[in-house]
């Protein structure tokens, strides 16, 4: 007996069978490269990093706090040309020829020819113009802090006027022919200054001292 096969069934089945076959895969194979590539991507990448505590922020810098204020502000001399009198001896009597006695000499005496103009020694306000018998045209600077400055030996004719606002170099006044309390020195700026109501010596302030 001779069995008889449907040959195009045959087929037909065959031909699924690898239908299904390649199904299977192309579904396995899918599978595998989707294995892959989260194998690789998990495996590759790098171990995750410690988690370390972030470092404390750094201390708060205020960058709007202003500079530090020089304590001592700068200082010019009271003229441009002028030569050294009597230098200041704050604690030594000295023997002053025009008055006839010893005393102190509180300032320092910068002889010029009367007419030579006199600038403020340092930034500051001026608080007092004085026309004085003994002392001639005086005016009086403060520059903050307890620190004024007095210009004795003026002319009358001042180029400030108290309340006013000096830059360190303004030109105040000029030199007076004669200072009565110390004619004897002629022309000449006696420059006195206070901190804090004490005499100091300018020459511990003025660059031209400073230098030396
Ligand atoms: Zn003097």
């Amino acid at each position: 007996m001779r069995t008889y096969h449907n040959n195009s069934n045959d087929k037909k089945r065959r031909i699924d069978r690898k239908k299904l076959t390649y199904s299977l895969l192309l579904a396995f194979s899918v599978i595998a490269v989707a294995v892959i590539i989260t194998l690789s991507l998990t495996l590759g990448r790098p171990a995750p990093a410690i988690e370390t505590p972030a470092p404390p922020p750094d201390p708060i810098v205020d960058v709007d706090v202003p500079p530090v204020e020089d304590p001592k502000p700068a200082f010019v001399m009271p003229m441009e040309n002028f030569t050294v009198g009597k230098p200041a001896s704050l604690d030594r009597l000295v023997y002053s020829s025009s008055m006839k006695y010893w005393k102190t000499h509180n300032g320092i005496d910068f002889l010029a020819e009367a007419g030579t103009t006199v600038f403020a020694v340092s930034a500051g306000t001026v608080t007092a113009v004085q026309n004085t018998v003994l002392e001639a045209m005086v005016i009086t600077i403060d520059h903050g802090n307890g620190l004024f400055s007095y210009y004795k030996g003026l002319n009358e004719t001042v180029a400030v006027n108290v309340g006013d606002a000096v830059e360190a170099g303004a030109a105040i006044g000029t030199v007076a022919a004669n200072m009565p309390l110390e004619r004897d020195e002629g022309p000449h700026l006696h420059l006195e200054m206070k901190q804090d109501g004490k005499f100091v010596d300018p020459a511990d302030y003025l660059p031209a001292f400073a230098e030396k």
